[in-house]
């Protein structure tokens, strides 16, 4: 039995109750035993036996090893890992080697840990199904006929599926929550700035944020408080102050939330009962107007899509990855290209951010959305004075089965409603599976004021405690 908490974890390997090798091997093992999930992209086989043979040498010899030692995890593919190939589950990247490693990875690395892996993910982390994926989609371990969330899908397969301990991920507007409480795990995602995005494949810059998928909240924590802090290779890391909550036991929700007409009763339930037994165990539920929510997710797909446009441009078959094998001339090399490199759904969000960002349209859209964004914050903050944390739902709907929504993709951008806010708003946000309840798919996400990430985590724990 491999222990399922990193606590529980290396208290085993002080105890020499297992090894760092066994650990490794009861992963590999699991590895192939769901292969037909489609979760892994690439396997360090090789490298995760030698570095945990290494530790186990060091454990043995009473040398001292790092704060992680004996962790293993699985990174998306989005994330870059020096001498790996990186692809964004994107045929455009095929074959690409990373020149460095991302410096999130590289602090976990530093503290001993190992990474078994890299899994799939949709292409350049766009889309809520893990369907829009190079390598084909991901089937949800709790029912395999079902999608297991997106974009980071292959990252809350590979925890649930007990392939690794820990997953990063990339949330740009829920793609590690959602995909958790699809999974039956936790999704945690920082506050805008927490962690650096140097060495992260950027969809929408002023949107994205590695986040980490575990067991726990508790897990989250101690890989987050490693991973954290200013980076001098991504100007908008910084290091957080301390929060302190002020407002002990009130917690807030919103009722244009929970009544909205796309909730699906039985998650409206869920939550309802989550909020029953907080106000019995005597906090306060205090509700807050959020008018604002049907302009959530516009605001979200044109400023995403006009973000990542730009950052896509870079992708012209000279500097990475795919180039055409047509005989063509400049101006068409680079059309074939990108038009054999890219897949649908990434083809789309491009023509739609290189619309609303065109100097024509720019006022009317990109320009209106930055502007209801900034409402957005306010509005957050506003609550935020009132309440320590928010507690909503994390998608309006289950799981649905692969390739059902495949023709609609306004109803799967619909499906964000919850998860977005937070990145609009730079907020922390995590989701948490509810094991008591009757859906394997049960869970709640809280949201709390921009650096209360810590704080926030050490509620989900307690709250997780309870259901
Ligand atoms: N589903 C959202 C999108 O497609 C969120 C993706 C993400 O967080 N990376 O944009």
């Amino acid at each position: 039995m491999t222990p399922g908490s990193i606590a529980d974890l290396q208290k085993a390997l002080l105890a020499k109750k297992t090894s760092v090798l066994s650990i490794v091997k009861h992963y590999l093992e699991q590895i192939a035993s769901t292969s037909d999930l489609n979760i892994y992209v690439r396997v360090f086989e090789k490298e995760a036996i030698e570095k945990a043979s290494a530790l186990d040498d060091k454990i043995q010899n009473g040398e001292p090893v790092g704060k992680l030692a004996g962790l293993v995890l699985s990174v998306k593919d989005v994330i870059c890992i020096e001498g790996q190939e990186v692809s964004a589950a994107s045929k455009m990247l095929e074959g690409f080697q990373s020149l460095f490693t991302a410096t999130a990875l590289q602090r976990l690395l530093d503290e001993d840990a190992i990474v078994i892996g890299m899994v799939n993910c949709d292409e350049f982390a766009m889309g809520s199904a893990n369907e829009n994926s190079v390598f084909g989609p991901v089937k949800n371990p709790l029912d395999p006929e079902r999608i297991p969330g997106g974009s980071s899908g292959g990252s809350a397969a590979a925890v649930a599926a007990d392939t690794c301990l820990i997953s990063l991920g990339s949330d740009t507007g829920g793609s590690v929550r959602q995909p958790a409480s699809f999974c039956g795990v936790s999704g945690f995602k920082p506050s805008y700035g927490r962690i650096s995005r140097y060495g992260l494949i950027a969809y929408a810059s002023s949107f994205d944020q590695i986040g980490v998928i575990g067991n726990s909240p508790d897990d989250i924590y101690k890989v987050l408080q490693i991973m954290e802090g200013e980076d001098e290779m991504d100007a908008t890391s910084t290091a957080f102050m301390n929060y302190t909550p002020s407002k002990e036991k009130i917690i807030g929700w919103i009722p244009e939330i929970m009544n909205h007409p796309g909730l699906d009763p039985d998650i409206k339930n869920e939550s309802d009962l989550v909020m029953e037994k907080l106000k019995d165990e005597g906090y306060e539920l205090k509700s807050f107007d959020f008018p604002l929510l049907d302009y959530i997710i516009p605001t979200y797909y044109i400023m995403t899509a006009g973000e990542s446009s730009s950052n896509l441009s870079r992708y012209d078959g000279v500097r990475y990855g795919h180039q055409t094998k047509e005989n063509v001339n400049l101006e068409n090399f680079y059309r074939k290209s990108r038009a054999e490199g890219f897949g649908s759904e990434v083809k789309r969000r491009i023509m739609m951010g290189t619309f609303v960002l065109s100097a024509g349209f720019y006022d009317q859209y990109f320009g209106k959305a930055q502007k209801v964004r900034r409402m957005i914050k306010e509005a957050m903050e506003n609550i935020f004075m009132e309440c320590d944390y928010i507690i909503c739902p994390v998608s309006p709907v289950r799981p649905w089965k692969i390739g059902e929504k495949i023709e609609d993709p306004v109803s799967v951008y619909l499906s964000d409603i919850y998860t977005v806010i937070a990145n609009l708003a730079g907020v922390p946000a995590i989701s948490i599976p509810l094991k008591s309840m009757s859906s394997p798919y049960a869970s709640i996400q809280l949201l709390g004021p921009k650096g209360s990430d810590h704080y926030l985590l050490t509620q989900a724990s307690e709250l997780l405690k309870k259901f």
